[in-house]
């Protein structure tokens, strides 16, 4: 199966230069990817130093000076082909996700295709990249404004979307004229290998710039050489939010922009009129799709009281239906935790429910076996739980369901809100009024709100992020490339005489 996958994507060959452009740098230390699906050691990766930083900051710098003036348009066509290779490996790709992070094929397939639609999106962008015109105060004057390209944009990645993530953000960097130096997560280097060889080659033979895109690995100290980095622009982070809190704070102290994707703690309220057959497989999948790893996994389900004991009984029947075990067999449903401090922290979760009141009506438990060989593979749990109980409060990354009960949809839609994250939440339900005072400006405070569609998955075309300690940034659709460019605002004057605004005389 490795070899199989490595070969597919050329990965054989750990040339640690071809995935910085044309220049070899010297790479110092490995950091070893395993396996959570089977605890093999899949390679060992390459860790940047910082002169290796300083080299690649430098032809990315120089890069640029050719892509901010290279007509959008063409820039587009760069991201076009881009989709049209992702399109050739995504197979591979998906499984590489697979195996490398945990997640389901099917859910690695999907991350690919993810990219390829973002790819599609950006190209139709490059055509659209819009400012406004305005009508200027003074006679025989023009007032607009326009996009410029920012510069470098370092983006950050965490390990549950290895390849996906990054693609949102370079797609869109890209075809608003910057160029991206990328730091994957320390969990997943493979995956960031894999498709900066797929762009290293692209750029070859497109004969374009070779710090167009660029990657450096290692841990936080490899993020933080770019976050504290005056010659990078904008830094977008996806990470925890207390990674978030340092990466944000040291962008900020040197007037950086960033954009900030953290921790979620997704509630869906299911109301009397749910229909239960139609919205419990979006709970299921929602709760344990990941195994629980999606920032936008279910986590709290507010139940209404006259339901709630029979939408608990039909969960627990649906989790003794879960298959868990190797995510590239289609026929399972969970597959393992990334590693064993994820385990750890699962279990430090489950104690912690206990400790503060909670039940666990489907207890935790660390899988034993040949088929769980890793060690990281778990019980997805349900737990009955008060909404103020800490462990609520907390992003416990790993399948734990909290449910809890409430009378009123103004305090269901109060206990949902009443976290300190806001990234994804739903309502299921028939009713319009319930439904739209959900979506109001008194109902959810989340980024994201949905009716009757889970909280995970969503599509490229919105902008997605959240609010609060989610930290407030939004990627992908909509009009979030415009967080990747400057704006300008020109005026243009083509009078005899000079006015001033605001009517001021000034004569000599
Ligand atoms: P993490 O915070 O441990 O690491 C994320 C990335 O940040 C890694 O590349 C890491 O090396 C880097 N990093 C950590 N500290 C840093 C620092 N001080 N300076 C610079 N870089 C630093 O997160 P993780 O365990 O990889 O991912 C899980 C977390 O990511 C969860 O909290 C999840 O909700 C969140 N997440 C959020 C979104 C979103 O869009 N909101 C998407 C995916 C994951």
């Amino acid at each position: 199966m490795k070899n199989e996958i490595l070969r597919a994507l050329q990965l054989e060959d750990q040339n640690p230069g071809s995935w910085s452009g044309s220049k070899s740098y010297k790479l110092k230390d490995c950091i070893t990817s395993f396996s959570p699906v089977d605890a093999a050691r899949i390679a060992d990766v390459g860790i940047s130093s910082s002169q290796d930083y300083q080299s690649i900051i430098r032809q990315a710098t120089k890069a640029f000076e050719i892509w901010r003036v290279t007509p959008a348009p063409q820039r587009g066509e760069f991201v076009r082909c881009l989709g049209e290779e992702l399109r050739k490996v995504k197979a591979e790709l998906g499984k590489l996700v697979s195996y490398e992070m945990g997640k389901s094929y099917q859910e690695g397939l999907g991350e690919v295709q993810e990219m390829i639609d973002i790819c599609d999106f950006a190209v139709g962008l490059s055509r659209q990249l819009y400012g406004l015109t305005m009508h200027s105060e003074r006679p025989k004057h023009r007032m607009y404004e326009q996009w410029h390209p920012l510069g470098i944009v370092g983006v950050i990645s965490a390990f549950n979307f290895p390849v996906a993530v990054w693609s949102w953000n370079a797609a869109l960097a890209w075809v608003c004229g910057n160029v991206v130096v990328w730091k994957p997560s320390e969990k997943t280097p493979l995956c960031g290998v894999a498709v900066q060889k797929i762009v290293a080659r692209l750029i070859k033979q497109m004969q374009l710039p070779d710090g167009l895109c660029s990657m450096i690995n290692g841990g936080p100290e490899a993020g933080a050489w770019l976050t504290h980095d005056h010659k990078v622009a904008l830094i977008s982070a996806t990470g925890s939010t207390k990674m978030g809190r340092q990466v944000g704070a040291a962008v900020a102290a040197r007037f950086g922009k960033s954009i900030l994707e953290l921790g979620g703690n997704n509630a869906i309220i299911i109301t009397p009129s749910a229909n239960l057959k139609k919205v419990l497989p979006a709970i299921v999948f929602g709760a344990v799709g990941t195994a629980g790893q999606r920032c936008t996994s279910t986590r709290r389900l507010i139940i209404h009281e006259s339901i709630y004991r029979k939408v608990r009984d039909t969960l627990v029947k649906a989790y003794k239906q879960l298959r868990i075990g190797d995510p590239l067999d289609q026929n399972n449903h969970v597959g393992p935790l990334i590693d064993q401090q994820a385990v750890r922290q699962y279990l430090l979760a489950a104690e912690k429910i206990r400790k503060q009141g909670g039940r666990l009506v489907i207890a935790a438990k660390v899988l034993n076996g040949k088929a769980y060989q890793s060690g990281c593979y778990v019980q997805p749990c349900i737990a009955e739980v008060t909404p103020e109980m800490s462990i609520v409060q907390q992003e416990t990354f790993a399948p734990i369901l909290y449910l809890m009960s409430y009378s009123t949809l103004d305090e269901a839609i109060a206990i949902q809100n009443n976290v300190p994250q806001g990234l994804s939440s739903a309502i299921m339900t028939e009713q319009l009024r319930e439904a739209e005072l959900f979506l109001s400006a008194a109902g959810s405070d989340c980024g994201i709100a949905n009716v009757n569609i889970g909280t995970s998955g969503a599509e490229i075309g919105g902008a997605f992020g959240g609010e609060k300690e989610t930290g407030g940034g939004r990627e992908s659709g909509s009009d979030a490339w415009k967080l990747y460019m400057r704006r300008q605002t020109n005026t243009i004057s083509y009078s005899d005489t000079l006015t001033l605004a605001q009517g001021i005389k000034f004569e000599i």
